[in-house]
């Protein structure tokens, strides 16, 4: 496997602003004061919907809301009842595709208590994404008061089931009425909730991974590593051919040479060697910076595990396979947390692996400290309620 411009991981800009120390979430969830509903689900509608959890199909009673303009910066920060929005049908969202995203997860914890990973990394990714897309940067400690202020008036909608959680969907959109190609000088964020178990379904089941010839996510120079919904539009045509040859996901391939793994349309790609080293793709540019990915780089460094970001040449990957050199491949995000990969397809190959002992053991560190269940020797998470 070519192994051009390894590099020793250093500590990114992001892992740098998710160590920085935040304010308790009782007192950051004052910056979002809570306007509550008076339609609230009822307690056996909620329970019915945290007894059957999929994702992404049910939402909280409130979401988080604050309002930017040119002149005026940030404000109206608020929680306030989760419900439609009014946008004019000129807003610049509709047409120019100016918008950023975030994903990020509340944990219940057995004693009952409510946490979040890594709140810093994302309100770091969130304003790097923004200055991409020419939106405005939301404070990290805005960032994060939204998320404390919402989880916090909704915290009977964080599930108890093992693995499950209550999914934040953190976004920001371009909200000026005016068709004029510019970036707008109005833009809304809002969180909004949403209960639920694990991505893939009950069991860590192997995913079959399309890796596509055909399209490419993203290119040098445009929006890669941000996190926009312009990004995932551009690869669902590619995720349609991934489910017309039998996969569930995409892999994508750098767009200069079109020879280099990059990651899914939504994960980070892992390989794990025979010798017990692990392999990411290093930041290109073109590729964007998880923070599971980070995460898992500290965690197996942490325990003297060799981790290299490389570009990773899939002629290369597909030799090591069929020859064992390459004995597990994994994708990583926070939704899926740790995915076992069980086949790389591709136009004129395919071959297999198991999902195997470093797959399970990061998924089971990870997941057992988002949980509680395992110490916490980073300082990732944050109590929120
Ligand atoms: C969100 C995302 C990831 C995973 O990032 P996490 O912070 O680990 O959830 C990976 N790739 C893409 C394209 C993403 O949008």
């Amino acid at each position: 496997m070519s192994a051009n411009h390894a590099a020793t991981p250093e500590v990114s800009a992001l892992a740098q602003a998710a160590a920085q120390p935040l304010a308790p979430a009782a007192e950051l969830a004052k910056r979002f004061p809570l306007s509550a509903s008076d339609h609230r689900a009822s307690d056996t509608q909620r329970q019915q919907a945290l007894d059957e959890l999929r994702f992404g199909t049910v939402f909280s009673d409130h979401m988080a809301h604050a309002h930017w303009s040119y002149e005026a910066g940030w404000s109206q920060r608020e929680v306030v009842p989760f419900a439609p929005l009014t946008l004019s049908p000129a807003a610049a969202v509709f047409h120019y595709g100016q918008e950023v995203f975030e994903g990020i997860k509340a944990y219940r914890h057995e004693d009952g208590s409510i946490w979040t990973f890594r709140p810093g990394y994302n309100a770091a990714r969130l304003a790097a994404s923004c200055r991409r897309l020419c939106l405005p940067e939301l404070e990290h400690e805005d960032f994060v008061a939204s998320i404390a202020s919402l989880v916090r008036a909704d915290n009977q909608w964080v599930p108890s089931k093992p693995g499950s959680s209550l999914y934040l969907r953190p976004f920001m959109i371009a909200s000026e009425a005016f068709l004029g190609v510019r970036s707008s000088h109005e833009a809304d964020y809002y969180v909004i909730a949403s209960p639920v178990g694990p991505y893939f379904g009950d069991k860590v089941q192997a995913v079959d991974i399309w890796v596509t010839t055909s399209y490419h996510r993203a290119g040098v120079g445009g929006t890669g590593a941000a996190k926009c919904g312009g990004n995932y539009a551009a690869s669902l045509i590619a995720q349609e051919e991934a489910y017309a040859n039998g996969c569930k996901q995409v892999c994508f391939l750098d767009d200069v040479t079109a020879s280099h793994i990059e990651e899914l349309g939504g994960m980070n790609v892992f390989v794990v060697r025979a010798d017990g080293s692990v392999v990411t793709p290093r930041l290109s540019g073109t590729i964007l910076e998880g923070c599971t990915r980070s995460a898992i780089i500290e965690l197996l460094k942490s325990e003297g595990t060799s981790v290299s970001e490389a570009d990773l040449t899939l002629s290369a990957l597909l030799d090591d396979v069929r020859s064992g050199k390459v004995t597990e491949i994994f994708a990583c995000g926070t939704a899926a947390v740790v995915t076992p990969i069980g086949a790389l397809k591709g136009k004129d190959f395919e071959v297999r692996l198991e999902a195997g002992p470093v797959t399970s053991h990061i998924h089971q560190r990870l997941t057992g400290i988002q949980f509680g269940k395992v110490e916490d020797e980073f300082g990732w998470m944050y109590r929120l309620a």
